[in-house]
Order: C-alpha cells, then sequence, then structure tokens
C-alpha cells in the first residue's frame, strides 16, 4: 500500500529570486539541481508536483515599465519570457537525474515548450511527470503568485507550496528587526488586512475564494521543499 501524505497533488511556486540565491549569474545551479532532487524523492513516493516559475531574476516588468519609453504591458511580456528561461533551465536540471519533465507556456512557443493544455497538464501529473508551467499567466498585469494560485486551482491541486528566502511570514523585517517573530499559521484575513507581503492581493485573494491553503516556507533549508510537499510543517501556513 502506498503510504497517504497530506497531499496527493501540489502546486510549488519557485520565484526568480529564490533561484538566484546569492550567485553572481542569474541562475545558481546548485539552487536548481537542490529543487530537482528534493521534489524527485517525492514524486518517488507518488505525489504529484507541478511548479510555477517566476522571472524576477532575470527581469521584473514593473520596474522597467517607464523606462525608455517601455510601456508596462510589453515590460510584462519580457518578464513572462524570462520565466520560460527559468523553466528550460529547472526542467533540463530535472531531466538530468531522471525526472521525466514538461514545461507549459501560458502563450505559444511551440517550438520550445508545450502550451498550457489543462487537461494535458493533469495527464502528465498522473503520469508521474512534473509540469512546470511558464508565462505567468500570459497576461501582463498579474504576476507569478497569480499564476500559481490560478494553475493550482485549474489542476485540482490541494496547496500552493511557496518557496522563498526566509523561513516564513514574520510580523516585521526580520532583516531589520531582530525580534521578528515568524508566524506559524494566519488565515487569509491577517495577510490582508495587515498587508503582511506574502503574495499580492491578486493572488492571495484567488486563494481564498477557492480555499487553496498557502504554505510560505524557506527553500534554502535542506530537506524543507520534500517536507513542505509531503505536508509535514515548515513554514507559515496561511488558510481558513
Ligand atoms: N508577469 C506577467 N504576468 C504574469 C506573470 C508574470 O506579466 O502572469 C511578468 C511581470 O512583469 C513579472 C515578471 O513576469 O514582473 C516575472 O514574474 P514575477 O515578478 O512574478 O516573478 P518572481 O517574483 O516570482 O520571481
Amino acid at each position: 500500500d502506498k503510504p497517504s501524505y497530506k497531499w496527493q497533488r501540489v502546486l510549488l511556486k519557485v520565484s526568480g529570486e529564490a533561484l538566484a540565491g546569492d550567485h553572481s549569474q542569474n541562475i545558481d545551479p546548485k539552487i536548481t539541481m537542490a529543487i530537482a532532487r528534493e521534489v524527485a524523492s517525492v514524486t518517488r513516493l507518488g505525489i504529484e508536483v507541478a511548479i510555477v516559475v517566476g522571472g524576477g531574476n532575470i527581469f521584473r516588468g514593473s520596474s522597467w515599465a517607464g523606462c525608455s519609453g517601455l510601456d508596462r504591458s510589453s515590460a510584462d511580456y519580457i518578464g513572462m519570457l524570462a520565466t520560460v528561461m527559468n523553466a528550460i533551465f529547472l526542467q533540463a536540471t530535472m531531466e538530468s537525474i531522471g525526472i521525466p519533465t514538461r514545461v507549459q507556456t501560458a502563450f505559444r512557443m511551440s517550438e520550445v515548450a508545450e502550451p498550457y493544455i489543462r487537461r494535458r497538464a493533469v495527464r502528465h501529473l498522473e503520469k508521474g511527470r512534473v509540469v512546470i508551467f511558464a508565462a505567468g499567466t500570459g497576461n501582463p498585469f498579474f504576476t507569478t503568485d497569480t499564476a500559481a494560485a490560478l494553475r493550482c486551482a485549474e489542476i485540482n491541486a490541494e496547496v500552493v507550496l511557496k518557496a522563498t528566502n526566509v523561513d516564513g511570514v514574520y510580523d516585521d523585517d526580520p532583516r531589520r528587526n531582530p525580534n521578528a517573530r515568524l508566524h506559524d499559521t494566519l488565515t487569509y484575513n491577517e495577510v490582508t488586512s495587515k498587508d503582511l507581503s506574502v503574495m499580492d492581493m491578486t493572488a492571495i485573494t484567488l486563494c481564498q475564494e477557492n480555499n487553496i491553503p498557502v504554505v510560505v516556507f524557506n527553500l534554502n533549508k535542506p530537506g524543507n521543499i520534500s517536507k513542505a510537499i509531503k505536508g509535514e510543517r515548515v513554514g507559515t501556513l496561511i488558510g481558513g
């Protein structure tokens, strides 16, 4: 009998910043390999893993909009393209250690990756493949956190696991305030009313409306990704 874990299908959100670590290039291959190894360990247990990657390590639309006449939509399309680069890097890393992985993009780049087709993504997951969703939602003015919430709802994944460079959600900025306290749990309303910088408002309300719990955790601690995926307590759990 397969042991049963808390979640059968998860949506792992990896931000661009997390992929960069403190590497001087945009991506730290040690981090992508660590992600690949931990994801491999849980797919072997039968847990289905879909991933949404960010692109902030390469290009963030909001920081460039307005420069040299670059409008927000164009800047955001460049940002979405950045997520595709991260996705292909991560796919190659996963496949190098034998994890079958498909990339699906929110807009067509069919020479590079499959287009996003919901039922096909689900089929890949059922076959034990990892699916990486790239190009965010495919729309400017959104974020990859919103893409994570959206894809999670669409493919009936049970949780958004947000891998970051911090241990979870604090009551103050831990880099400035050494006494900042880590929250174990939070409600959606606490996140929005206290304006805690967990996810943007669109992403968190989408999770709330669809009763999708969110776990915010540190991917730099060895073992944390697999713990989060197996439903062990790490970081901050947002729900209810
Ligand atoms: N982006 C977008 N629509 C989306 C997702 C992303 O326009 O649905 C663009 C936006 O410019 C964003 C960039 O892609 O700044 C990179 O994504 P994000 O900032 O969410 O990446 P992360 O912070 O996770 O690295």
